[in-house]
């Protein structure tokens, strides 16, 4: 495979799952490459080898740190968004006496699944809290449980962006809430770093979690925010790594591929973020012209959301159920809701059901990046009123 790979480039497919994964930039793959090819290193090496790869795994983390407003010390690279959840929803438990969680019934499995597995093995008591029609948390909810007992006890979990509808969750007034009753904050944000501007001294979390494939960086990497404040003890047991917060030989072209993918993102987020915008609105538009009755979960109409995802309601029609499958087959990638991790197309999502959302209808999540063009858009659409519309407006009556 050439240093040119480039997918958009390449392929004649119409990738729209970019909350799934997102394409490399040509930009990453090149800085990336002189570690495949060269520096070999490990970075806990100290002969020459080792101390280049050291150098670059410690500016990459001056550069995550500086995106997001922390200080490198509390910046440590996992294996993504999954181990960073992980880590920090289990370690809080373990190492900070947490033994309640206030959390919501719309995070992602990553979040939702570590919660239950560390109220198996210490005494946690799980609140989830209300969601409304858009996803959005209830906050008097969330004051009302922490007001209720020891709230320095207590982590609050909720994501920053839904993966699936994109709801956005007002994160400075969750943090000054925590902030207020003395609660662990930790948000994932794999959504929306690199898509929103994030800075935890502006809006203190305790644990912040992220992940590169999300913004055209690498598979298999990502990292933790963890605020100084809170001393935990290494989630994977190991070597000294990560100063001695995650044994492992760091993933030295992964963590270069998300410095860069990231300050790619901020160089070009408000360009990417009205472009995208720009584009999601449009392809709304031709749907509500093409399809009578199309509904959009979340909010995106109001555009207070993540702009990158568009989660659209379709009309009940016996044609639904193949929707997914007709479109791949014409060449349009798009997601049943989140990408599950059997690759099989899900039937019920339980964002949906938290939601409510009416279960005749059919919701396909497309998402977007900067790659994504208003012509894919035409495409699409075209391909929906193909697969769709001889069953609906033109039918003759
Ligand atoms: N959290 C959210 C909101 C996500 O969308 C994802 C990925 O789908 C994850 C966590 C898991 O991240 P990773 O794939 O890096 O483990």
């Amino acid at each position: 495979m050439s240093a040119k790979f480039f997918y958009s480039r390449m392929s004649r497919r119409i990738y729209l799952d970019n909350a799934a994964t997102t394409p490399l930039l040509e930009e990453v793959i090149e800085a990336m490459l002189p570690v495949l090819y060269e520096h070999f290193g490990n970075p806990s090496s100290i002969h020459a080898e080792g101390r280049r790869t050291r150098t670059l795994v410690e500016s990459a983390r001056k550069s995550v740190a500086r995106a997001i407003g922390a200080s490198t010390a509390e910046v440590f690279f996992t294996s993504g968004g999954t181990e960073s959840n992980n880590t920090a929803i289990k370690c809080a438990v373990r190492d900070l006496g947490v033994r309640r969680i206030i959390s919501s019934p719309t995070e992602h499995h990553a979040v939702l699944h570590a919660i239950e597995a560390i109220a198996r093995e210490y005494p946690v008591e799980i609140l989830r809290l209300r969601v409304d029609a858009h996803g959005q948390p209830d906050l008097a909810q969330l004051e009302a449980f922490l007001a209720q007992s020891d709230a320095s006890r207590t982590l609050v979990s909720l994501m920053h962006a839904n993966n699936e509808i994109g709801t956005l969750l007002d994160l400075s007034a969750v943090s000054a809430l925590c902030q207020q009753y003395g609660a662990l904050l930790h948000t994932d944000a794999v959504q929306t770093v690199a898509h929103f501007p994030i800075n935890v001294q502006q809006t203190p979390v305790a644990f912040l979690s992220a992940s590169a494939h999300k913004f055209h960086g690498p598979k298999g990497v990502g990292f933790l925010y963890i605020n100084a404040d809170n001393l935990i003890r290494p989630f994977m047991d190991g070597g000294g790594q990560e100063r001695n917060m995650r044994g492992g030989t760091e993933n030295v072209y992964g963590i270069v591929g998300l410095a860069k993918a990231l300050e790619l993102a901020i160089t070009h987020m408000d360009d990417r973020k009205q472009y995208i915008q720009r584009l999601r609105r449009y392809f709304i538009k031709r749907l509500r012209d093409t399809i009578d009755d199309i509904q959009f979960n979340g909010t995106p109409e109001a555009d207070n959301d993540l702009y990158t995802v568009l989660s659209v309601s379709f009309p009940p029609s016996p044609k639904n159920e193949l929707l997914l499958l007709h479109l791949d087959i014409a060449g349009i990638s798009a997601s049943g809701g989140s990408a599950c991790s059997s690759g099989a197309e899900q039937h019920s999502s339980h964002v949906l059901e938290a939601i409510q959302a009416d279960p005749q209808r059919k919701t396909i999540r497309f998402s977007f990046s900067h790659l994504n063009t208003p012509e894919e858009v035409d495409e699409v659409i075209s391909k929906i009123r193909e697969i769709l519309l001889p069953l609906s407006r033109n039918v003759p009556a």
